[in-house]
């Protein structure tokens, strides 16, 4: 079909479907984005990002999961029968898929096409005959993944993500079949939706997805098919969630019902929980099957939940949704910890797309606010600027155990990263009849067509978001009554994030001004825009400024983790400070009074050009006499997302501004000035959080502490090189010991050797060898002198073994 028929056909589609979002997306093949922030990430997105993923995807073998699946089918001989890594793998095929259609939709590229076209060849061969696609089963359906379960579907509502897979198939789906024209992997989708369609319903099976997405790939099927049974399974989808529902095989257990949102009926529910990146995408899908529905149920749900996130849940880089790592999930209120946020980069773009929507449903700007922080700070800080290194969670301190990774075993956001980064420039506009809301500051020309037919030339000039002066230029065609709702944000009225939980703790005298052809507008907000209705003609032009001071944020007194802290922000960009930037290396022993004044600075050759943030401030430390220090010295804070591209160190988002929330760096000692090493760990945890001085508060406290995990039940070792000869008799450990969310346990026997010329011997007459937890375990030995010190660790069998603190005296 061509591009002509195709959009014919949507046409007229479209005059079937009467109901659908009050406020329509400009789509983002619309809008053409020129700016120095967005165009260049966008490409390197383009460039780097979806090649790597796609590079990945085959080396990782989640290709060549279709291409096995596709033998099974044939009956040919393969090798490797094992199932695949995770029964989801699938999915970042899909993913990826689905952000090089939306980079083919704005720039021809007939090698990429071509190498989608094989792709999708090997989709299409690897679905069974009634449509069935899944190729952890399909591989070898006698032994499938232990999560798939025997027979199909059966473990659905708990890890076999059947149904989740199929979702992102249909975005990545409709994306092609709109770039391209092309049906290949469109027909694919239709015919696995027609299986779900035929097996569930009223009067059929009952089913909802483990993980949610399915709802709102159905609705984008739907749009694209005309096909009212998709969105009526969309619709039953959604309202079969619940406990008790679907009856899981003899044995089985699921998980609780929080956890992916089942607990109740999604109608019925108010409040954030669970799984943060399943939760969002179904919250997504309620606002899609409640726009082309109509279902006013489903809106006051997600209306609900809404107020419960931005009042109690989100975090002030806003992406910054899911505070524990246990579960990936929401915590309670205002439990909102810093170094051990979780915050993973697929529940930002979540969050994303569940604000745009509410925004589609209600024109309301407090929405866009929401969207706009996650974007340029817990969004974007999921991929490095080269566009080649992911984070999962995005936490807002650090004590360096912090770095990108090229890929993960669960590969879920860098590939989640490809599609929503080259899709942005669509969450730029929207439109309705006459009226045309602008959301995002962007450079860039935007050309519009209104649903009346009426087509608008909208050209932005800014370098928002490092300057907020932004000018309009508007031209409709044919010239006529047009109403322009400008967004006035809520950063730039002394409301950080909509709602309880952030305020301004400083003063700000610089006011916003609005004009039309130099005319002053007044700036009378309705639903956070000011709506200018006039007749437009080429030429006409909209003056927006939005100062940017340097402000200062402070959370809720509820907030625990926040208090007694500041946290920067400058128009939508929350800084951090970063060890790199800052005297010593370190930032977590820092306090920054109130009264410091702070100045903004561009640097252009920094991180790609960013606005730093520049002052004074104290560092704090212990005295010999064990009393705090201050000194003065120069304080830089650059923007969040952009940390961790210049190797790992200590980061801070909330700075301490009262003496009480600081962290003075502890006094010199034969501990903290040695040189520390240690068997081989794992994961790259930071060796330094054992002698940084740091007392912990409890053996479970997760965030300063160095473990071997997963290695179990062995003999490991750590070592303080003195680089001197000094004596010691005297040494004390806290233990980790994450009992009840990880595999960490106390040792089952240790002891401490010092170094002797070249051999390493145990110290004479130890007093004991303790593994109590919550507390210093002491040991006093006959003096050495020695030029080091190594503790000797056996785990547990089956368990691992770690260290929050060892002193040496
Ligand atoms: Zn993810």
């Amino acid at each position: 079909m061509t591009k002509v028929t195709f959009f014919l056909l949507i046409t007229l589609v479209a005059a079937g479907q009467n109901r659908d979002y009050p406020v329509k997306p400009v789509p983002f093949t619309a809008v053409h984005v020129t700016d120095a922030f967005w165009a260049p990430r966008i490409e390197t997105n383009r460039k780097v990002t979806i090649p790597f993923a796609f590079k990945k995807d085959e080396e990782t073998g989640r290709v060549d999961n279709f291409q096995r699946a596709a033998k099974a089918l044939r009956g040919e001989p393969f090798e490797n029968h094992k199932p695949p890594g995770y029964p989801f793998d699938d999915t970042d095929l899909y993913k990826v898929i689905e952000g090089a259609s939306y980079a083919l939709s704005v720039q021809p590229d007939p090698q990429l096409d071509a190498y989608l076209d094989k792709l999708i060849a090997i989709i299409a061969a690897a679905q069974e005959k009634d449509g069935y696609l899944y190729t952890t089963r399909t591989i070898d359906a006698a032994h499938p993944h232990p999560w798939a379960g025997k027979q199909r579907w059966e473990l659905e509502t708990v890890d076999s993500h059947e149904l989740y897979n199929l979702g992102h198939l249909y975005e990545a789906a409709v994306a092609h079949y709109q770039a391209t024209g092309k049906r290949t992997l469109l027909n694919v989708a239709v015919k696995t939706a027609n299986l779900l369609d035929q097996t569930f319903g009223p009067g059929k099976q009952v089913i909802w997805p483990g993980h949610q997405i399915t709802e709102m790939g159905l609705a984008k099927l739907y749009r694209a098919t005309g096909e009212d049974r998709f969105l009526n399974l969309a619709k039953f989808l959604l309202d079969s969630r619940g406990p008790d529902t679907v009856k899981l095989p003899e044995g089985v257990r699921g998980h609780n019902g929080t956890y992916n949102q089942s607990y109740m009926k999604v109608v019925d529910q108010t409040e954030a929980v669970g799984h943060a990146v399943r939760a969002t995408y179904m919250y997504s899908g309620m606002a899609d099957v409640a726009a082309l529905t109509g279902d006013e149920a489903y809106v006051r749900a997600i209306d609900r939940i809404w107020e419960n996130t931005v009042n109690r849940k989100l975090y002030i880089t806003a992406g910054g949704i899911g505070a524990t790592g246990s579960g990936e999930a929401f915590g309670k209120d205002y439990e909102l910890p810093n170094m051990t946020a979780y915050n993973e980069t697929c529940a930002a773009i979540g969050n994303d797309y569940w604000n745009h929507r509410l925004f589609l449903l209600h024109a309301d700007a407090r929405y866009i606010d929401v969207m706009e922080r996650t974007l340029y700070n817990g969004l974007i800080s999921g991929v490095a600027l080269d566009g080649k290194t992911f984070f999962y969670p995005n936490p807002l301190e650090s004590n360096g155990q912090h770095a990108r990774s090229e890929w993960f075993g669960v590969a879920c956001c860098p590939s989640n990263m490809t599609r929503f980064l080259a899709s942005v420039p669509g969450y730029v506009y929207g439109q309705r009849g006459d009226e045309l809301w602008v959301n995002l500051y962007v450079a860039g020309r935007g050309e519009i067509k209104l649903d009346n037919g009426r087509k608008v030339t909208i050209t932005q000039e800014t370098r928002y978001p490092w300057n907020g002066a932004v000018k309009l230029f508007v031209a409709p065609d044919p010239s006529g009554p047009l109403t322009i709702h400008v967004r006035i944000p809520g950063w730039a009225r002394e409301e950080p994030i909509p709602g309880g939980l952030y305020h301004y703790s400083d003063q700000n005298s610089e006011r916003v001004t609005l004009t039309v052809n130099g005319g002053g507008v007044p700036l009378k907000l309705d639903q956070g825009y000011v709506s200018i209705k006039r007749t437009w003609k080429a030429g006409d032009v909209i003056s927006l400024n939005l100062p940017m001071p340097v402000r200062r944020v402070k959370a809720n007194d509820q907030v625990l983790a926040d208090r007694g802290r500041v946290a920067i922000q400058r128009g939508p960009i929350v800084f951090a400070a970063e060890w790199v930037d800052n005297p010593g290396n370190k930032v977590r022993n820092l306090m920054l009074q109130s009264a410091a004044q702070l100045t903004p600075e561009f640097k252009p050759d920094l991180l790609n050009g960013v606005v730093v943030v520049k002052g004074r401030a104290f560092a704090m430390a212990y005295d010999a006499n064990g009393k705090i220090a201050r000194s003065d010295q120069e304080f830089t804070a650059i923007p969040y997302y952009a940390w961790a591209n210049r190797g790992r160190g200590q980061m801070l988002v909330w700075i301490p501004e009262t003496e009480s929330a600081a962290k003075p760096a502890p006094r010199a000692t034969f501990a903290t000035s040695a040189k520390v090493t240690s068997s081989p760990g794992h994961r790259g945890m930071a060796l330094s959080a054992i002698q940084d001085g740091e007392e912990p508060q409890s053996s479970s406290e997760p965030g300063s502490s160095f473990d071997w995990w997963p290695k179990k039940g062995t003999t490991e070792w750590v070592e303080y090189a003195f680089g001197k000869v000094v004596a010691v008799a005297d040494s004390e450990v806290y233990w980790f010991d994450d009992t009840g969310r990880g595999e960490v346990r106390v040792p089952a026997s240790w002891r401490v050797l010092y170094k002797d010329g070249d051999e390493w011997k145990p110290v004479q007459d130890a007093s004991g060898y303790g593994v109590a937890k919550d507390q210093y375990n002491r040991v006093v030995f006959k003096p050495v002198a020695t030029t080091a010190l190594r503790l000797e660790l056996t785990a547990q069998p089956n368990f691992s073994v770690g260290i929050q603190e060892w002193k040496v005296k």
